[in-house]
């Protein structure tokens, strides 16, 4: 190995596998989605800066988002000069065919992002209506589903082989646990695949988050229990946060989070940090809104004793 101008001593002196195949394997083995079709990002953040740049050319393209969602799709289109449509998302924060119809017929769409279930609302959007979406869209839709692990609706990456624009986006960040080693996989046909590979950076997973990433699949008992556990302590939560007075609404979640309408947000939130507890204020998005993860029962416990006592 004279070719790559590394150290030839020590542990951590090659360049990590670019293609991550030994990692790639073991996502076959667990979701059964061949290596063909997987692409693997430096989070899940990565696909979609990536599906940006290859998409849409900037200060020309557009993409299509809806609101409210993750933040991360105004940063990347914003970085990537792409202007980035918002269409609201109904009462119940579903979305309606009717709202997009018109605009997905406009030549300068190419990418439409649909978070699936949503965050920060945290339900999934009617499926049919996300799949006549994917149907009749000539670019691309990227579904993400950051927390589909936690939700009992049927993935989208069962319908790669049907939809050559459609692209699924997961992360390990969430119900696996690895958020720190930064790993999220993109599912597609292999076209797709193939641009994404292109576009990376050779080198975008570290050996070290590789070996963690593979680790963590082999033992999905740890995965499956620790789902298990979170979803356990979320119906726990949710039955002590609708006891709580200044609560007016706790949302119905397919995630790992409630969004939680209060009496006021903004005290809310102030008097949870003034106790050390750090929620996501989402007031300015949704009126009186606070987006609480699910901690370990000790967490909830005090989230619900200093919720208590404001
Ligand atoms: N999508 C959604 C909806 C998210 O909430 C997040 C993380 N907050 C991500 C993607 C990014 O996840 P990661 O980059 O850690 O894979």
């Amino acid at each position: 190995m004279l070719d790559a101008n590394e150290n030839p001593y020590g542990t951590l002196n090659r360049y990590p596998d670019p293609y991550q195949k030994e990692l790639k394997a073991e996502v076959f083995s667990a979701y059964g989605i061949p290596t063909k079709n997987t692409f693997v990002g430096n989070g899940s953040d990565e696909v979609i800066d990536l599906l940006f740049r290859i998409f849409c050319t900037p200060k020309v393209d557009k993409a299509l988002t809806f609101s409210p969602s993750y933040g991360m799709y105004d940063v990347s289109a914003a970085i990537n000069d792409i202007e980035l449509v918002k269409v609201e998302l109904n009462e119940e924060f579903d979305i309606d065919y009717q709202s997009v119809s018109e605009l997905i017929t406009d030549p300068k769409l190419k990418l439409i992002i649909i978070c699936a279930p949503n965050n920060p609302t945290g339900n999934s959007p009617n499926q049919a209506v996300v799949e006549r979406i994917v149907k009749s869209f000539k670019g691309v839709v990227l579904i993400d589903e950051a927390y589909g692990n936690f939700s009992n609706k049927k993935s989208f990456t069962t319908r790669i082989k049907r939809f050559p624009n459609l692209v699924v986006s997961q992360t390990m960040s969430k119900a696996w646990g690895l958020a720190a080693a930064r790993i999220g996989f993109a599912f597609a046909n292999e076209k797709i695949i193939s641009l994404l590979n292109k576009v990376k950076p050779p080198y975008n997973i570290s050996g070290l988050n590789q070996s963690a990433a593979i680790e963590c699949i082999k033992s999905s008992k740890n995965f499956l229990q620790n789902k298990a556990r979170i979803l356990e302590n979320k119906k726990q939560l949710y039955a002590e946060l609708k006891k709580i007075k200044i609560v007016r609404k706790v949302f119905d979640s397919d995630t790992n989070f409630f969004l939680v309408e209060f009496e006021n947000a903004n005290k809310t939130y102030n008097c949870l940090a003034e106790k050390n507890i750090i929620v996501r204020n989402r007031n300015s998005l949704i009126r009186n809104c606070i987006r609480i993860t699910v901690g370990t029962p000790l967490e909830n416990k005090l989230l619900i004793q200093a919720l208590k006592s404001i």
